[in-house]
């Protein structure tokens, strides 16, 4: 019987880790896919939006070669990190179910074989569903709702669909590696100005209307996407007038959600958040309504990575306080 499963090996499950093994607890961390699979997925070369102190494991210990670390340098401190202080976790293996109680402990079945633990900490992060258009022509093999590298579309026709950081920067790194890129955007999100609305950053902003300037982007500020086909895309502009556009890579990034399922199975309870559902925990312990199972990061209403880290060093000792009583 362990002390603290915790499942996912982002920031938060990460931090969780240390601080259960500085706590003494046994405890092990499943991550289905590798040491911060969520940033391993940021477009290859991208610069975060936030400063070191916001997301380094300790203070000084992420020494970014400009302002800003990239993925890589990121990906290489979480990676140390592990290494250094040697925290167990199984990566490649993914949690199915979580059964049981506090009384009796919680079973966690995973691809890979079974576990029992006195506490559960979900650190699952809310990238699990990405958003759909629910459009004909989706399912082509061309059509990506995850956006990692522009080399592949070099001199070819590509379209990005989506309001935010996250779209603007593809449409952004495909233009400017060469690939004749349309944005399709909303009105509303294309003259948000407002960061606290999730508006673009400047930063992102400033060299996208340069490349727009330039000739080689295209925005369109669209209704609905209509189809998407073999070789072209039909799309209905804001004046209600039919486009279709040659085409031959489409990038749907609008959002994910994070998938809560084994938590509404275990009986806990969700609530409406700024952006999408979000289980309801104790804001101190981030306990949930289900005595023994925790909550932290990405999909909680601490959703930054700062407080992806600095919640489980909080709530951890907490934990283990509990689990000598
Ligand atoms: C393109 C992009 C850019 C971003 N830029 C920034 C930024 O500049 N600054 C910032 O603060 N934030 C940024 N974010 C948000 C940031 O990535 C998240 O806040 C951060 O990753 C949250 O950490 P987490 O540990 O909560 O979740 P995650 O990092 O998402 O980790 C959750 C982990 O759980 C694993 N998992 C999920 N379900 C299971 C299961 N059933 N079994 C086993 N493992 C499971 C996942 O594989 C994943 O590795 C960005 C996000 C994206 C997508």
């Amino acid at each position: 019987m362990l002390d603290l499963m915790i499942i996912g090996a982002g920031p938060a499950g990460l931090s969780a880790a240390e601080a259960a093994a500085q706590a003494g607890l046994d405890y092990i961390v499943i991550e289905k896919g590798t040491i911060a699979n969520t940033i391993r997925q940021y477009p290859v070369g991208r610069a975060m939006f936030s400063t070191p102190n916001e997301v380094e494991m300790h203070a000084g210990t992420l020494r970014p070669v400009r302002e800003k670390p990239t993925r890589e340098e990121m990906l290489s401190h979480y990676i140390h990190f592990v290494l250094d202080l040697d925290l167990k976790i199984n990566t490649g293996e993914t949690v199915v179910s979580v059964n049981g109680n506090i009384d009796e402990g919680f079973v966690i079945k995973t691809d890979r074989g079974e576990y029992k633990a006195r506490r559960v900490l979900f650190a699952i992060g809310a990238m699990e569903h990405p958003r759909r258009l629910n459009v004909p022509g989706e399912d082509l093999p061309k059509v990506h709702h995850l956006f990692v590298e522009p080399y592949a579309y070099v001199r070819k026709e590509a379209l990005v669909v989506g309001g935010g950081n996250s779209a603007a920067e593809a449409a952004l790194f495909l233009s400017e590696e060469g690939v004749r890129t349309t944005l399709a955007i909303w009105r509303e999100d294309w003259e948000n100005r407002d960061p606290k609305a999730g508006a673009m950053k400047h930063w992102v902003r400033t060299p996208l209307e340069a490349e727009v300037e330039a000739g080689r982007l295209q925005v369109v500020l669209y209704k609905h996407v209509d189809e998407i086909r073999e070789k072209e895309v039909k799309l209905t502009t804001e004046t209600g007038e039919s486009m279709t556009l040659p085409n031959d890579v489409v990038f749907v990034l609008v959002g994910s959600d994070a998938d809560l399922t084994l938590l509404k199975q275990l009986g806990v309870e969700m609530e409406h958040g700024k952006l999408a559902e979000v289980p309801v925990y104790d804001p101190e312990t981030f306990e949930t309504n289900v005595r023994g199972i925790y909550v932290a990061g990405h999909f909680t209403h601490a959703r930054h990575i700062k407080a992806a880290i600095d919640v489980p060093r909080r709530i951890v000792p907490l934990i283990a306080q509990d689990l000598r009583n």
